[in-house]
């Protein structure tokens, strides 16, 4: 069954949990929002909850039938990076030490501890300087968080409780790992168990990014991939959302293939806003949602090959991976080339793949369709030879004004193999499942007619199996292979 947990940052730990009246109100929220689990953090910004107190409320929360997990985000470091007060200076002597002595404690008291996605660092101090040689910054930071994760948390952790799990989260921005020290390979390989952060917030917002709707989708695949088996979750918070949003985050997450959902945070959730609307709005849905996973949870995302190399980031057309999926393109993400895709998209996240130009031409000898993305092909030297190329130019948004006739003609080119061919604008996004699963989203704020021909896919007659929100009506015709759906606003529709 999927689970819902949620996390008391030290600080919510330090303010509410000390007291009876605090943990009572605590308790009563999370049973009221149908959570399995709580994260409870020992460490955030400086604060470092004391051992007495983790396990008291370990104690409560287990007793009123609650799993209890810990958490740990490094902030508030004895030095930071000189780039960004937040970040930590891990060559610093005392960060380091600090860090043992925080998963000495945590790990005393949890069997399994997650780590908040801060576990990077951006510093160029004197001190960095020194110590990087003669590497880039970039591949110093990446061997320093690697070296110092397996010394001051893995290592500390495991000798105090040799069952205790350690969870690294790896951040939504995944154009930037490698640079700041996500080492996805050689942590995910040492590190017990990993995380997504699927928090893609409010589209439009330039503060966060503004990260589409399926990237949350794109970003929880690959880290299931990624972790062949260590994927456990993804982690998703309310800042700037709407109601929508919100639950749209929830959606794509287990439709990434998530077991659990970490909702950031208690405090953030049950006394601010939009946490508070978005709490009401998640409520209801829940069953729903419970449902969702319970369709996708065995079966196998199929779709259009788009390779990510880890500990890459691409230097242009940044993300743009994840912005396939608001074209109606159904993704499978992949952490390496795919030597069976059915259909491709090469961007600028698989020019790191050794031998990338090698597989671009054997997928082009096999007659196999592809489209590209024009910094690919530039930077490979390779030609389009009449298969679609993808150019964002600057802002990968503008994809969204892709012309109906190059939209269906990229899409078709793409899809044929997969025994389908889908008619919808940009912005409805389609999923795959197995050759018996379809999943469509509506993230138009109108109304919006869709056509899904499965003229090669399991012939068996679909029924709508699930609609998100609850209470929305779709609209279903068949015709043979080819349905006729009307969609309502911000709804996901699942045919079986
Ligand atoms: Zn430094």
């Amino acid at each position: 069954m999927h689970l819902f947990s949620t996390l008391f940052t030290a600080q919510s730990v330090d303010r509410d949990l000390r007291n009876e009246e605090g943990i009572s109100k605590a308790i009563a929220w999370c049973k009221a929002s149908g959570l399995n689990k709580v994260y409870v953090e020992s460490f955030r910004g400086g604060l470092f909850i004391e051992q007495e107190l983790l396990e008291a409320v370990r104690d409560r929360f287990l007793a009123e039938g609650f799993l209890v997990h810990g958490c740990v985000t490094p902030t508030g470091l004895p030095k930071v990076s000189n780039n960004w007060k937040d970040g930590g200076c891990y060559s610093y002597p005392a960060t380091q030490e600090l860090m043992a002595q925080i998963f000495r404690r945590t790990a005393a008291v949890f069997d399994t501890v997650m780590i908040d996605d801060f576990l990077f660092t951006d510093c160029t101090c004197e001190d960095c300087d020194k110590a990087r040689g003669e590497r880039s910054f970039a591949d110093f930071h990446s061997d320093l968080m690697h070296e110092m994760s397996v010394r001051c948390i893995l290592r500390p952790a495991h000798e105090v409780n040799p069952r205790c799990k350690v969870i690294i989260k790896y951040p939504l921005w995944y154009e930037n790992f490698h640079k700041n020290g996500y080492e996805t390979i050689r942590q995910t390989r040492d590190f017990d168990l990993i995380w997504a952060g699927t928090e893609t917030r409010e589209p439009d917002s330039e503060r966060w990014g503004r990260y589409p709707q399926t990237q949350g989708f794109y970003m929880m695949a690959w880290d299931v991939k990624l972790g062949g088996g260590k994927c456990m979750g993804g982690w998703y918070d309310p800042y700037t959302t709407t109601p929508p949003t919100y639950l749209e985050q929830a959606r794509q997450t287990i439709l990434g293939g998530a077991k659990e959902s970490m909702l950031f945070c208690y405090r953030a959730l049950s006394e601010e806003q939009p946490g508070m609307e978005d709490t009401e709005a998640l409520r209801k849905e829940r069953p729903g949602l419970l449902k969702l996973a319970y369709l996708t949870e065995n079966k196998r995302i199929v779709g259009v090959s788009v390779p990510k190399k880890p500990d890459v980031d691409a230097e242009e057309e940044r993300y743009l991976s994840s912005f396939y999926g608001m074209l109606g393109i159904p993704v499978c993400p992949e952490v390496s080339l795919d030597e069976n895709a059915p259909s491709a998209i090469l961007g600028a996240q698989a020019l790191g793949f050794a031998g990338i130009r090698d597989y671009a031409l054997d997928l082009q000898e096999r007659g196999v369709p592809t489209a590209y993305s024009a910094a690919f092909l530039r930077k490979t030297g390779l030609a389009a030879a009449g298969a679609p190329v993808i150019d964002p130019g600057a802002d990968n948004w503008t994809l969204m004004d892709m012309e109906k006739g190059a939209l269906d003609a990229l899409r078709d080119a793409l899809t044929a193999p997969l025994g389908l061919r889908f008619r919808a604008p940009t912005r409805v996004a389609l999923n795959l499942y197995d050759q018996d699963m379809e999943v469509i989203q509506n993230f138009l704020d109108e109304p919006v007619e869709v056509e899904l021909d499965l003229f090669g896919r399991d012939p068996k007659a679909r029924k709508i199996a699930l609609v998100l929100s609850e209470g929305r009506k779709v609209d279903l015709a068949r015709e043979g292979s080819l349905y006729r759906l009307t969609i309502p606003p911000r709804t996901l529709v699942v045919l079986n």
